[in-house]
């Protein structure tokens, strides 16, 4: 489960998220929808500790994000417990951010290699396992510019599971890919939906919200405006915000 609670960040005087309670119950989806600008980054960010929060706590399963509790005082993580922390949260980004000299099998296992403590066999093993799970079992020995975004992002998906997380993050994750690309990447996340995976999703895909979101958040200026099952937040939206956002995009 992730609790997000009465978190606040502000960059210099600018404040992006002002005030932002949200749960994610495990094997969950939320979508989280909303205008250029209104946080949905920052929001995505925090929950991995990318960004460290003004005020408010994360938690994932139970885990304060960024720090640990001593009696009543907080105390951030070291950076090497950050990062440990990180690796059970996966975050696949717009550009999928692989390394772009390593072969596909390399960007995949570099992580768990460095970060869990298994044999480099099964970890290979796992790696051929997940890339047959995004199917690009034959793409193995590629290098990332030898392949479509629509694979690049695949395999970013496979190389972030690899590390099993508890929650995966998803920022627009199909918004560089050009148009016959999207389905491909939005079918991966649809099977790791059906298995239970806990996601939040960052997208603008409302067909996609519709069918596999759980819980569908609409953010503007910072705040959540509205938050809810599919059928209520697209179908019958309460807030004017929500309803002109929705009249654009749909
Ligand atoms: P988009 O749909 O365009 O991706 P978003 O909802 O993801 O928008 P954020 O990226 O979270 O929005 O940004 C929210 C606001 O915070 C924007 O005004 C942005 O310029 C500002 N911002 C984000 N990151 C930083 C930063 N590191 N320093 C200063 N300002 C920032
Ligand atoms: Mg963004």
């Amino acid at each position: 489960m992730v609790e997000v609670r009465a978190v606040h960040k502000s960059f210099g005087a600018l404040e992006v998220l002002r005030g932002i309670d949200l749960q994610v119950r495990t094997g969950e989806v939320a979508v989280v929808l909303g205008p250029s600008g209104s946080g949905k980054s920052t929001l995505l960010r925090t929950i991995n500790h990318l960004e460290k929060v003004d005020s408010g706590r994360i938690s994932v399963d139970g885990a304060l994000v960024g720090y640990r509790r001593s009696g009543d005082k907080l105390y951030e993580l070291r950076e090497r417990e950050i990062l440990k922390q990180r690796t059970h949260i996966g975050f696949v980004f717009q550009n999928f951010n692989l390394f772009p000299h390593l072969t596909v099998l390399d960007n995949i296992t570099e992580a768990p290699l460095a970060a869990l403590r298994r044999p480099r066999k099964d970890v290979l093993a796992t790696a051929r396992a997940l890339l047959d799970r995004v199917g690009l079992a034959d793409k193995a020995d590629a290098y990332p510019r030898q392949l479509s975004g629509g694979q690049q992002q695949r395999v970013a998906i496979a190389r972030a599971l690899a590390l099993e997380p508890k929650l995966l993050l998803f920022d627009e994750p199909t918004s560089a890919l050009d148009p016959e690309l999207v389905g491909e990447v939005l079918a991966v996340i649809k099977d790791l939906a059906r298995q239970g995976t806990t996601m939040i999703v960052v997208t603008h895909e409302i067909g996609f919200a519709r069918e596999v979101a759980d819980t569908v958040v609409f953010m503007d200026g910072g705040r959540i405006v509205e938050q809810g099952p599919p059928g209520q937040v697209l179908d019958h939206p309460r807030h004017e915000r929500t309803k002109s956002f929705l009249s654009k995009v749909l």
